[in-house]
Formats: C-alpha cells, sequence, structure tokens
C-alpha cells in the first residue's frame, strides 16, 4: 500500500510566511534588511540611489550610481555615463531605470536639435495653405 505524504502546511500568501513582514513603504522586492546589507557594501566613488525619486518599475532596483564607461553608437567615441548624469536623469527627469545612453553628449544634443528642428518644419507646413486643387496633384492608389 502506498505511503500517504504528509500534507504540506498550507500558507495564505507570501508576506504571511515572511519572518519580518515588510512595512508597507518598502518595496516588495527588498527588506530593510537587504538595504542595510547592501549599503554596507556600497563600492567607494558611488552615489547612492534615491528610490522614492525612481519611475515606477518592475526590475531590479538600483542601490547606488557609478560611473560607466560607454562606448556611442552614432560616432563611436568612448565616452563616460558619470554617476552625476545618472542621478539627474533617474531622480529628475525620471526616466525609467533601465535606460541606457547610447549616445555621447555631442551626438545626444544633434539628436535633440534635429528633433527641433524637424518639429519647427512641421508647424511651419501646418500653415502652408493648400493649393485649391491640390486633390488634383495627389497620387491615385
Ligand atoms: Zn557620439
Amino acid at each position: 500500500m502506498r505511503k500517504k505524504r504528509a500534507a504540506k502546511p498550507v500558507t495564505t500568501s507570501v508576506a504571511a510566511s515572511l519572518a519580518h513582514p515588510l512595512p508597507l513603504e518598502w518595496p516588495r522586492y527588498t527588506t530593510q534588511e537587504y538595504y542595510s546589507w547592501m549599503m554596507d557594501r556600497m563600492p567607494k566613488d558611488t552615489i547612492p540611489a534615491d528610490w522614492s525619486k525612481h519611475k515606477p518599475h518592475n526590475g531590479a532596483p538600483i542601490f547606488w550610481y557609478q560611473d560607466q564607461s560607454k562606448k556611442c553608437v552614432d560616432c563611436g567615441v568612448e565616452f563616460v555615463f558619470s554617476k552625476e548624469e545618472q542621478k539627474h536623469w533617474f531622480e529628475e527627469l525620471t526616466i525609467p531605470i533601465y535606460v541606457e545612453a547610447n549616445r555621447c553628449k555631442d551626438c545626444r544634443a544633434t539628436v535633440r536639435k534635429a528633433k527641433v528642428a524637424q518639429k519647427l518644419h512641421m508647424e511651419e507646413m501646418e500653415k502652408i495653405v493648400p493649393h485649391p486643387n491640390e486633390a488634383f496633384f495627389r497620387r491615385k492608389t
């Protein structure tokens, strides 16, 4: 005769099974203990991140910002995505934290200028009054 397995303890929710229930202000993916454990190991030359200012996300949290060396996708120049810049991006501009800088400062400025120019161009185009026979010149599809 088959032996009956011992019944598993029934847990209603993960939160109820935790030894230290999380206070509401802590994100679900961490505890205060884990946070302090990580912050004790914070490398030098980094800035601690302020989670309350991050845009809501489902990814792993960033505990601190560190300078990242990157290669520009447009011109191929090596550049540094600095920790101060990251803080500005993720906390003041509230850009999602998984966004990476792919372009150097000069190329970023070029892209921005092109976008502004395009917007101005489209605004100018809107002001143009169409020719009365405009429909005649349209391509028939
Ligand atoms: Zn570049």
